[in-house]
């Protein structure tokens, strides 16, 4: 699909609109928006703090902006997963000054399982695409013990939910999710205009930090199950919310008032009852 105001993308790996010769153009339904030159690459990749000696994994190199500043850093190494075939050339010049240290990975992220693809310590770094990003963040956050840490840059709406606190309107199950798992923390804000094409909304960095002590997987789903119904009826009582997964006896095992809401819950809280589901 053609963007209006399209993005060209040069062989250097850096998008410029007005390349004569461009390798290809931005894709919606991939979620492509690219970041507009080195500068903006370079900044992304400092948020992720000290990458030394790091097997860096990334998500959507797309023509490489982001991934050539990686490549800047002393990182032990970097793979890079994407899943377009037409960011292949553009990689190809940092393939072949990085031989020993960057290898492209074409495939679809979703399918792919991180922890197999690199030996600890690994960090994840990604301008994730949109469409994508959600369903991506939740399958790292149930092996979140994998990673010394990811940083990840989504739509600014989505690193508000993940980084919201009880009591607030953004607060919910991505918060839940990210906060249980990890420590988190928005690092870096860019608008619209730091991309090719220009998005509708801004866009945010969230640096995650995995907590030292993990839930293990049968706890983790059961806290997608739980966090799901609860904020499936945010404004209703959690007694009538958690009906289906044992309502006001759950709440009573857990000592919980069955009258509050969802968003109301401390993390602490919501671990305590997840402890009470079937795994
Ligand atoms: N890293 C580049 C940058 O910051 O300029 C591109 C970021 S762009 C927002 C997202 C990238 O993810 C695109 O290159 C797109 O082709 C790639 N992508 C989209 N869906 C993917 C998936 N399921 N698996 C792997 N890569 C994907």
């Amino acid at each position: 699909m053609k963007w209006p105001g399209q993005t060209n993308v040069k062989r250097d790996g850096l998008a410029s609109s007005r390349s004569a010769s461009p390798l290809f153009s931005a894709r919606k339904s991939l979620g492509q928006h690219f970041l507009r030159n080195a500068g903006l690459a370079r900044r992304v990749a400092a948020a992720a703090g000290n990458l030394s000696g790091m097997n860096v994994i990334e998500i959507g190199p797309g023509p490489g902006a982001l991934t050539a500043s990686l490549l800047e850093t002393p990182l032990a190494s970097l793979t890079a997963i994407e899943i377009d075939p037409r960011a292949a050339p553009a990689l190809d010049a940092l393939r072949l000054r990085h031989p020993a240290r960057f290898r492209l990975v074409m495939a679809d992220a979703r399918e792919v399982a991180l922890p197999a693809l690199v030996p600890p310590p690994r960090h994840v770094v990604a301008n994730l695409p949109y469409n994508v990003a959600t369903p991506l963040l939740i399958a790292w956050l149930a092996e979140a013990g994998a990673f010394a840490g990811l940083t990840l840059m989504f739509q600014a709406e989505v690193a508000e939910r993940i980084t919201a606190r009880p009591e607030s309107p953004a607060y919910g199950r991505l918060s839940v999710l990210a906060q249980w798992t990890s420590e988190v923390a928005i690092v870096l804000r860019l608008p619209p205009a730091a991309f090719l094409p220009r998005p509708k909304v801004a866009s945010a960095v969230v640096a995650f930090v995995p907590h030292s002590e993990q839930p293990p997987p049968s706890r983790f789903a059961a806290m997608q199950r739980l966090t799901a119904a609860a904020f499936g009826q945010r404004r209703k009582m959690l007694r009538q919310g958690l009906k289906s997964l044992g309502g006001g006896a759950l709440l009573e095992a857990a000592g919980i008032a069955s009258d509050r809401r969802a968003e109301t819950l401390s993390i602490a809280e919501f671990d305590r009852l997840a402890s009470l589901l079937p795994g």
